[in-house]
Order: structure tokens, then C-alpha cells, then sequence
């Protein structure tokens, strides 16, 4: 692919954190025409939902604040990718000329079918609007009133915690582990601060059906439950999937290294709904920045004519807050698994609050100023035999 004296057009797919990132971050070049598609017209904090469902925050940022000059914002869904035309169709009937795509769509709750009464009786906390009905729903209820938090994973610690937190009355119903990312000394850690704080942790816990008032265990047990919260597990939209293009089995668009789509080399994934190798990282806030600013790289290269960078990120560990006052920072080797160290208590509590918004000013913000300046660690292990894409790019 060579340069033309053309603009050039990219629609980035989906405003969450490797989205605003990547639009940003095209602003390298001056001939970009951008525009970035979210359903919403403002950015959503996911890593704070949980403080917005209890009211310890707020989750919503104004994209004003948050994207360079120049982007379009397109409030809308895209409902398909229309490789052939080079058009991303839009709910609204809209449809957007491309020469590039950033598919940056994130991920979304996942509450299974297999479970009886779960999609009709419990809420997830992993997409806005819901939690927007968690918050109204808790406002209802008393303060004494059960609450059953499904999964013990990161999200729903941080749930539970900020809950028992206000004084609520939780239960925390963990699968199979709590916390199974964290060390041992952090999931002990974890769980003191979680049983000193009035909440019952059912560790090996299963929830086989919710009920409007109740949940039900795998040993039979009835246990009430005015309000059940969904954290386990996450999927992802079928945007791509939809759009005919090869995904990995969760639905993440699989891309060879540079973030490349293995069917399309004018489509790039960035963030959660990526799979490169179809090995995909952790989906995190933490690695979403970097793809997306990857993401952005790579379209550019392909733009340029020249050969996209590979992927090159490392991970340091996990930040979990437990309410306002604690939280955890874990430390972990580049390849994301945890060592025996963590920093906890108002120290952990403070390095979660620095990281959240350290995302949002200093990565975003920042490159919404001096696009192409974010750097983020490297050196995390990639597959030995990556993927490659079939590249398909042809024509300007
Ligand atoms: C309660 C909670 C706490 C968390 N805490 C942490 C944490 O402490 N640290 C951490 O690293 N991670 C955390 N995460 C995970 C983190 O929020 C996600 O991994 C991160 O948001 C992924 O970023 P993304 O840009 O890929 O996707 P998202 O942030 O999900 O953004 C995707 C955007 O695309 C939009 N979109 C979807 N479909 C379409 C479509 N068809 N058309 C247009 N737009 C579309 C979505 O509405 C959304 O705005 C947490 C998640 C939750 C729910």
C-alpha cells in the first residue's frame, strides 16, 4: 500500500478506553479523517462502574474533554462492516465511507443461559446501562436487604467491597475461587478485608438459578437475595462476526501481531475485542490504552506503505479496590502471572485511584494533546508461532 494525495479515512469502532485512545493517537498524521462511533455521547469509565452503582463516583467523562480536535463523534452503533462496499452501516441507517477500520468495541457482560432465571433476574455491572439500573435498583432497596454478588473474580471483589462498604449486606458467591489472579498472600489479604467487613464469601460457591427474591446453590441451599449482581465472565459484541470476518471462539476479532484482521488488512482491532494469534491479553483497561495507541500505529504504517509494528506489551500486576479506603495492588511478571508481593491497605487504596486516573489524563488526555506520545512497558511474551494475515489491501 502506498501514500496518495488523498485524505484518509478511518472510523474507529467504539469510544471505551483503546478506541479514544487509538482516534487520538491518528492524529499523528494530519490527512486523517477521523471518526470514532460509541453508542453514547459521553465516555464511560468502566473501571469506576462499580463505584457508580454504589454512588462513590461517577463513571461518565464528556468526550469534549477527552478527544483531539478534528474527530467526529458519531453517536450511533455500528451494526455491520461491509468489507466489500468499505462502509461501516450504523443503526441509524447511516452508513460511513472507510479506508480504514479500528475495531475497538470492548466487551460486554455474559450471563448464561444455562442458569435458570439469571437473564431475567439478575444485573450485570460490566456495561453502563445496567449498572445505571443496579444504582436506581439499590436506591429501592433497604439498607438491610441481601445482595448476592456472582463471581469472585477482580469485578466482583471490587463489587462486593464497595457494597459492604456503604453497609450492605452481601454475600459473595465466588464459583470456584476468590480471586483466582491474585498471589496467595493478596487472595488472603482480600479475603480478611472482605470477611472483616460483614461479607459472606461462599468460595466454592456455584449459583445454579437466581429467583426474583432468592438464589440457588449448586448444594440445594436457598439463599435470599433482594438484588443479584452478574460479574462472572465477559463476552464481547458480534460486530465482527456479523460482519462475516473470522473471530476467535468468545467472538474477539483474531488478528495476526500488528493487530491486523487475518481476513482484511484495512481492518485493525484494538482493546478487549481483540485476538491476535488468537492468544489475546487479559482483557483490562490496563492493556486497552496500548493496543489502541498499537492499533493506531499500525493503521498509519499501513497507510505509509511501511511494515507495521508487532505487538510489545508487558504486564505489571492488577490494582483492586475494596471500597474507599483499601485496595490491593498486585504485582505480577511481564507474562501477567502474579509473584508474592502486593501492596495493600490505604497505600493500595491510593495506587488504584492514581491508576484510574492516570488513564484517563495522562494516557488519554495526553494524547489527545501530543498524539503519538504515550509509552507504555514492554517485553511481555508473545506466541512463537504467530498468526500472519492474509493482507487484502489493494487499492487506496
Ligand atoms: C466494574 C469493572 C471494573 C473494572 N476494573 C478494571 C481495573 O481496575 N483495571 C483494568 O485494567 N480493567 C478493569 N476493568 C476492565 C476494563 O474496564 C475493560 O477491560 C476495558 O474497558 C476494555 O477497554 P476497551 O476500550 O477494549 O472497551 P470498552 O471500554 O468496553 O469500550 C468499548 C466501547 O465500544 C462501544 N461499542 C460496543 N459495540 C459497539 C458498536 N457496535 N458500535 C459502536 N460502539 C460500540 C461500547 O459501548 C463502549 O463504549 C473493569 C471492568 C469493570 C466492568
Amino acid at each position: 500500500m502506498t501514500e496518495h494525495n488523498t485524505r484518509h479515512k478511518v472510523v474507529v469502532i467504539g469510544g471505551g478506553y483503546a478506541g479514544t485512545l487509538a482516534a487520538n493517537r491518528l492524529r499523528m498524521r494530519d490527512d486523517v479523517d477521523i471518526m470514532l462511533v460509541n453508542p453514547r455521547p459521553e465516555f464511560v469509565e468502566r473501571i469506576r462502574l462499580h463505584q457508580f452503582v454504589a454512588r462513590t463516583g461517577e463513571a461518565t467523562i464528556d468526550y469534549g474533554t477527552l478527544l483531539g480536535a478534528g474527530i467526529q463523534l458519531v453517536v450511533d452503533s455500528a451494526t455491520c462492516i461491509d468489507t466489500a462496499g468499505r462502509t461501516v452501516r450504523l443503526a441509524s441507517g447511516r452508513a460511513l465511507d472507510y479506508d480504514y477500520v479500528i475495531y475497538a468495541v470492548g466487551s460486554t457482560a455474559a450471563i448464561p443461559s444455562s442458569v435458570p432465571g439469571a437473564a431475567e433476574h439478575a444485573l450485570p455491572i460490566a456495561e453502563f446501562e445496567s449498572a445505571r439500573r443496579l444504582r436506581a435498583r439499590l436506591e429501592e432497596l433497604p439498607l438491610d436487604a441481601p445482595i448476592t454478588v456472582v463471581g469472585g473474580g477482580l469485578t466482583g471483589i471490587e463489587t462486593a467491597a464497595e457494597l459492604a462498604e456503604q453497609g450492605r449486606t452481601v454475600t459473595l458467591v465466588c464459583g470456584r475461587s476468590l480471586a483466582p489472579y491474585l498471589s496467595a498472600s493478596g487472595r488472603r489479604y482480600v479475603a480478611r478485608w472482605l470477611t472483616r467487613h460483614g461479607v459472606a464469601v461462599l468460595e466454592v460457591g456455584m449459583v445454579t438459578e437466581v429467583r426474583p427474591d432468592a438464589v440457588l446453590l449448586a448444594d440445594g441451599a436457598v439463599r435470599a437475595s433482594a438484588l443479584t449482581i452478574w460479574t462472572a465472565g465477559f463476552g464481547v459484541p458480534d460486530l465482527a462476526a456479523a460482519s462475516g470476518l473470522r473471530t476467535d471462539a468468545l467472538g474477539r476479532l483474531l488478528t495476526d501481531e500488528t493487530l491486523t484482521s487475518v481476513d482484511d488488512g484495512r481492518i485493525v482491532a484494538a482493546g478487549d475485542a481483540a485476538a491476535p494469534s488468537g492468544q489475546p491479553l487479559r482483557m483490562s483497561g490496563y492493556a486497552a490504552g496500548p493496543l489502541g495507541a498499537q492499533a493506531a500505529d499500525t493503521v498509519l504504517s499501513h497507510i505509509a506503505g511501511t511494515e507495521p509494528a508487532v505487538i510489545d506489551l508487558a504486564f505489571t500486576g492488577a490494582c483492586v479496590s475494596l471500597g474507599r479506603r483499601a485496595g490491593i495492588r498486585q504485582v505480577a511478571r511481564k507474562d501477567d502471572t502474579p509473584v508474592n508481593v502486593y501492596i495493600g491497605g490505604r497505600m493500595g487504596a491510593a495506587i488504584k485511584e492514581v491508576t484510574c486516573k492516570f488513564v484517563v489524563a495522562k494516557r488519554i488526555r495526553r494524547e489527545a494533546r501530543k498524539p503519538g506520545s504515550m509509552g507504555w512497558p514492554t517485553g511481555g511474551p508473545r506466541p512463537e508461532q504467530p498468526t500472519t494475515a492474509a493482507r487484502a489491501v489493494t487499492a487506496p
